[in-house]
């Protein structure tokens, strides 16, 4: 990184510049953020959809005429 007082390049392990002694700043770790989607879709997409599945399942169980079974 370059010194951000005399702009003279360092190496990135560096603490202080080899040339002016200033201190360098700490190179920022980018946590990469984890992305909130599985295989593409949203957690919240996911979760409606398991919602939707559960109502379903028990509208087979307890109300079959309403979703069109026997
Ligand atoms: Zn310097």
């Amino acid at each position: 990184m370059d010194c951000p007082k005399c702009d003279t390049w360092n190496p990135d392990d560096k603490n202080v510049c080899w040339r002016c002694q200033t201190e360098l700043p700490k190179p920022v770790e980018k946590k990469p953020r984890k992305p909130m989607s599985f295989l593409g879709l949203p957690r919240w997409a996911w979760a409606a959809l398991a919602v939707m599945l559960i109502l379903w399942t028990a509208a087979q169980c307890f109300a079959p005429a309403l979703v069109g079974g026997r």
